[in-house]
Formats: C-alpha cells, sequence, structure tokens
C-alpha cells in the first residue's frame, strides 16, 4: 500500500485536533478495519459501534488523526456531491446534522448557506435580466467576480468535527490506533492487514484512505493532487463589510480560475490557493509546500488575493499548507467493493466536495459492511487496468500556475 509520509512538508493549517487515542494493545482480530483515521474512516467506525455494538471495530491511522485531507480541509460544508445530485443519494446536508447529533459531535457547524460566485458582470438594470440572487460584492479577478447564486451549505471546525468524530467513535467502544500504517492486505475469505507490527485479521475492511489507495490501485478513473490553501492575517468588521462579506457565507466559483473561501470567527480568512501535481514518477508524499511550484502558487495567489478588492490589499498569510485530494471522471466519488475482495469497500474520492459527504457516506458504509444497506451504483470501481483517467487539460495546466 503506498504509504504517506508524515505530511512534515505540506505546511500547518488553523485547524487542531484535539484527540489521542487510549493506548491499547493491537488486537490479533477485529471483525472490522477501517484503513485511514479522517471523516470517512472516523465517521464508519462510530456508526459502526452504534449500530453494531456487540462487533469488535479498529481504526489505523497511518499519521496522526486528521492528518490527511481531514485536518487540512477548508471546512466548508456543502449539499449533494461534486457531481451534483447523485440516483439515490439522498439529503447529505440532513443527514450529516442527524449523524452529528446522534453521535453527539460539536464542531460549530453554521448552515447559514453558501455562494457560488462566478465570473461575470451585473446584467445592466435596463436589461430586465433578474438575477438569482442580488451580490454583495463585485470583485476583479481578471474579469469581475460575483455571487450569482446561493446554496444550502455552510461551514465547521475541521480540528473539532475529527476529534469529535474520533472521540465518538472510541466512546462506542471502536479501537483507534495512531502511526500504525496498514503497510499491505491480503484479501482471502476476510483479510489479513499487515502493519509493522503484526498481523490483523478482519472479517471486513473498509479503505477510507482514498488518496493513497487511488494513488496505488491505479483502477479507479482516478487523479491525486495536493490542494493548497491559507489563512490570512483578520479583516476589520468595516473591511469585511466593504467587500460583501459581512454575511460570512462560504463561497467558491462555478466556472475557472477556480477561488473557493471562507471567512473565520476572527475575521481571518481561509482560501484555496491551487493545485500540485505529484512529482514526476513521484508521490504526494514528496511535496513541499515550501519549495518552488507550490511557493510559486502561494505567491500568484498573494496575488490575486490582494486584487481581488481594496480590502484585501494587505492581507497576509498566517499559515500556507496543503492537503490530498482525489478526483474521478464525472466528479463521482469512489464508492465500490474493492477490485480485489468483496470483503473490502473503497470510499473517497470527493474532489474537494468531502467534508459533508465524507461523513454521511462514512455511515452508509457502515451500513453496507453490516449488510443493511447496498452500495450505490455510481460509486462503482472497474477492475485493474480496465479504465484510465485521462485528465482534463485545465487540471493538469492549472496545477502549474493556480
Ligand atoms: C486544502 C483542502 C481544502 C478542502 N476544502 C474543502 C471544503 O471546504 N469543503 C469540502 O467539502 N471539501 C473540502 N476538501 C475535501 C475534504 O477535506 C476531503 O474530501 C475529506 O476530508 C476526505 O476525508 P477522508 O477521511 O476521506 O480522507 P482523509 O482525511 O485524507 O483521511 C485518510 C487518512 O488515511 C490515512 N492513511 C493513508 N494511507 C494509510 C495507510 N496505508 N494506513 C493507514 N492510514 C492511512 C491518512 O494519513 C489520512 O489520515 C478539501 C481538501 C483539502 C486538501
Amino acid at each position: 500500500m503506498s504509504l504517506p509520509g508524515a505530511y512534515s512538508s505540506w505546511g500547518v493549517p488553523p485547524w487542531r485536533v484535539d484527540f489521542r487515542p487510549l493506548p491499547t494493545p493491537i488486537p490479533d482480530s477485529v471483525d472490522f478495519a477501517v484503513v485511514g483515521g479522517g471523516f470517512t474512516g472516523l465517521a464508519a467506525a462510530a456508526w459502526l459501534r452504534l449500530l453494531a455494538p456487540e462487533a469488535s471495530v479498529a481504526v489505523f491511522e497511518a499519521v496522526r488523526i486528521g492528518a490527511g485531507a481531514s485536518g487540512r480541509t477548508g471546512g466548508m460544508a456543502l449539499a449533494e456531491s461534486a457531481a451534483g445530485n447523485l440516483p439515490g443519494l439522498g439529503d447529505v446536508l440532513a443527514g450529516l446534522v442527524g449523524i452529528l447529533g446522534k453521535l453527539h459531535v460539536e464542531c460549530e457547524l453554521a448552515l447559514g448557506g453558501a455562494w457560488e460566485i462566478a465570473h461575470e458582470a451585473a446584467p445592466p438594470e435596463s436589461s430586465g435580466a433578474h438575477p438569482a440572487v442580488r451580490s454583495p460584492f463585485e470583485w476583479k479577478d481578471g474579469e469581475p467576480l460575483r455571487v450569482v447564486n446561493e446554496v444550502p451549505g455552510g461551514a465547521l471546525d475541521p480540528g473539532m468535527l475529527a476529534g469529535g468524530l474520533a472521540r465518538a467513535a472510541q466512546r462506542l467502544g471502536a479501537k483507534i490506533f495512531e502511526h500504525q500504517p496498514v503497510l499491505d492486505i491480503l484479501w482471502g475469505r476476510g483479510a489479513e492487514l499487515r502493519l509493522h507490527d503484526g498481523l490483523v485479521r478482519a472479517g471486513r475492511v473498509l479503505l477510507a484512505n482514498s488518496a493513497w489507495a487511488l494513488e496505488r490501485l491505479r483502477v479507479a478513473d482516478a487523479y491525486t493532487f495536493l490542494t493548497l490553501a491559507v489563512a490570512t492575517t483578520p479583516l476589520a468588521d468595516s473591511q469585511l463589510a466593504a467587500a460583501g462579506l459581512a454575511e460570512r457565507k462560504p463561497f467558491y466559483t462555478v466556472d475557472f480560475p477556480y477561488l473557493w473561501g471562507r471567512v473565520l470567527a476572527n475575521n481571518a480568512l481561509v482560501c484555496g490557493a491551487g493545485l500540485v501535481n505529484a512529482p514526476e514518477g513521484g508521490t504526494l508524499a514528496e511535496i513541499d509546500v515550501a519549495a518552488e511550484e507550490a511557493a510559486r502558487a502561494f505567491a500568484e495567489f498573494r496575488k490575486r488575493l490582494h486584487g481581488l478588492h481594496p480590502a484585501f490589499s494587505a492581507l497576509e498569510f498566517t499559515h500556507r499548507w496543503g492537503g490530498p485530494i482525489a478526483f474521478r471522471s464525472g466528479w463521482r466519488p469512489v464508492f465500490s467493493l474493492h477490485p480485489e475482495s468483496p470483503q473490502g469497500i473503497l470510499l473517497g474520492a470527493y474532489a474537494g466536495h468531502g467534508v459533508a459527504l465524507s461523513v454521511y457516506l462514512g455511515a452508509w458504509a457502515a451500513e453496507a459492511m453490516l449488510a443493511r444497506r447496498k452500495l450505490p451504483d455510481w460509486g462503482r470501481i472497474g477492475l485493474p487496468g480496465e479504465f484510465r483517467f485521462e485528465p482534463p487539460a485545465w487540471m493538469t495546466r492549472r496545477a502549474k500556475t493556480s
């Protein structure tokens, strides 16, 4: 299995995951093993124990809880999926609220709506056109950039979500192991997970480490990147209002060049700053956000942010970091039996749209592992080598710019 490094070269986000697992010996066997301690794996582990308290559940995390995308995310909670609504998906945000309620997880979730923004000028009054919403700002991003729609959504504190899910899983009886990378899985009637410290037999396995699993499997029509993000110095209330962000709604573009962001409680902005490819023949773990391509992307983004609105012109970055994301063609998540065994389920590749979806589908995966629910057709992947994803040109091109 392709292993993450300690991610020390990916920078530090502003969120803190306040959780350390209780020390406990690694079991010889478990009913359910979860690979990866992000939102997906933690939600699945907690939900498994909630529904089946008699079943043994263990989470193996290669580094620390939330060390992957979940502790590094922007924390915008969005409806549906990156591919929009999918057959049978259901209401992701209502599901998130229900799951967090049942697990007693507090994460400052505020669902006051999110703005879709686009590079277009406001229609002239005389045109008689009625925009879906009246934009509270018109920023300059080469072209005018303004709000074109308001959608369900909001934001949360990712550190609190990761820590809260981990605490819920542990409280309900799941065992959590940090610094325990799963080195390999031997599939048979069940599965045998190889760790540095021995072997663990498992009845069923959830691979909730999608960015790494997909990098290795090369089966899904998937492509992985490091997404860059920044947190800025805080704005004064008057600057926030002048820039049209007094309502504090998170925003993301529905066209390119891409931009997403949100306002924190202290009036700082958290924004996306572009994508970076793994080095030729290497892995995402080798990327250093302080070096070359990533450093260039941060510098370009600083210039772009300063130009968006005069209120942003003096903002500096207090945090610069990156985290892995995986895309597949059609932007559909991977939610599939493992190509080598029906005892394994692979879940992830949310295409940068995974905060709410990971928790929601993590709980669904738990129900599927308990044979109480089917996997959706839209998440299925093919057999090794069956098809490969050719990334669209903008992805590879934009990975080099912003
Ligand atoms: C910078 C950034 C900003 C984002 N912003 C948003 C946003 O605002 N809104 C939104 O909806 N989505 C956003 N996303 C996407 C969202 O954060 C992810 O989709 C979500 O966190 C994925 O959670 P996960 O649990 O599937 O994966 P991860 O959190 O990546 O968890 C996988 C875990 O598996 C572990 N692991 C890997 N290999 C192994 C192994 N062999 N053995 C054991 N453990 C292993 C890793 O260490 C990691 O902790 C963003 C992502 C990034 C990177």
